[in-house]
């Protein structure tokens, strides 16, 4: 579905949450996802990307998206409630959500990976994601056919030397997409993985910082799979975990 070709009005009168939504893959899948007439809520930690990504999206034309301030390292559940609880007001239910923030934490050998960067790093790029979710399913189910994207990687499928924290968060993100896609096979809500391979991002550049970008692919040339993914042609699509770069 790396060839997909997203109708102009896909996800028109949809309305989605993407976490991260300041930078990287999710700026631009903000971006992408308001293009195809998505109302966006735009999630995340620096208020002047989000509102920057806001700006973009109101100069094009595109629905007007809301801005969500919020640090996921130290929100607690009840931020979590209070802002499903905005949602609700506001939109009445949601279509769908992109957890697309990461944090990379330091790349170093397991026995030198400090107790509080793992509890940050699980914080940011695992535990927030059951806290966000948990409220946000009463909203999710009053779509006629939510999609909840998770963000893998390669290394949440084999474990590689030295990406500790962040490897092992992501082989859980893996395993909670599988759980929910179990428990909700008989509903109309699914969710599924994709894993972008090598992107040209801030994050990508501090993993692999001799690395020539140039040879990379964008946030942008990736987007047809988050395309296809978040609007109703992958409503059959449930507890897959898909590759934008397949090799
Ligand atoms: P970036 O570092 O470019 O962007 C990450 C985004 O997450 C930023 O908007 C950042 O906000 C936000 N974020 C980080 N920590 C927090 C936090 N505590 N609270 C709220 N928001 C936070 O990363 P990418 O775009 O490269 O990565 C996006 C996703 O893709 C991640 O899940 C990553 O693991 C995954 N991925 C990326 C690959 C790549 O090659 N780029 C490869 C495989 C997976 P701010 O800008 O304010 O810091």
């Amino acid at each position: 579905m790396n060839d997909y070709n997203a109708p102009k009005q896909l996800l028109r009168g949809k309305t989605i949450l993407i976490t991260g939504a300041g930078d990287g893959i999710g700026k631009q899948a903000a971006l992408t996802y308001a293009e195809f007439g998505a109302t966006c809520i735009l999630l995340g930690r620096t208020v002047a990307k989000l509102e920057a990504v806001y700006d973009t999206i109101v100069a094009a034309g595109w629905a007007e998206p809301a801005i969500v301030p919020l640090d996921l390292n130290g929100a607690t559940p009840k931020h979590y409630q209070d802002m499903a609880n905005t949602i609700s007001d506001q939109f009445g239910h949601l279509d769908g959500v992109l957890f697309n923030a990461g944090s990379l934490g330091h790349l170093s050998p397991f026995a030198h990976i400090s107790v509080e960067e793992w509890q940050q790093v699980m914080q940011v790029n695992l535990n927030s994601s059951m806290y966000m979710l948990q409220p946000l399913l009463p909203l999710l189910e009053k779509s006629a056919g939510a999609s909840v994207i998770f963000t893998t990687s390669s290394v949440g499928r084999k474990g590689r030397a030295f990406w500790g924290t962040y490897s092992v968060s992501k082989f859980a993100t893996e395993g909670l997409m599988q759980v929910l896609a179990d428990e909700y096979k008989n509903k109309p809500l699914r969710f599924n993985c994709i894993n972008p391979g090598a992107t040209r991002t801030n994050m990508r550049a501090k993993a692999f910082p001799a690395e020539n970008a140039d040879t990379l692919k964008t946030p942008a040339d990736i987007m047809p799979l988050y395309l296809y993914l978040m609007g109703p042609d992958s409503a059959e699509v449930n507890g897959e975990s898909l590759d934008c770069q397949p090799k």
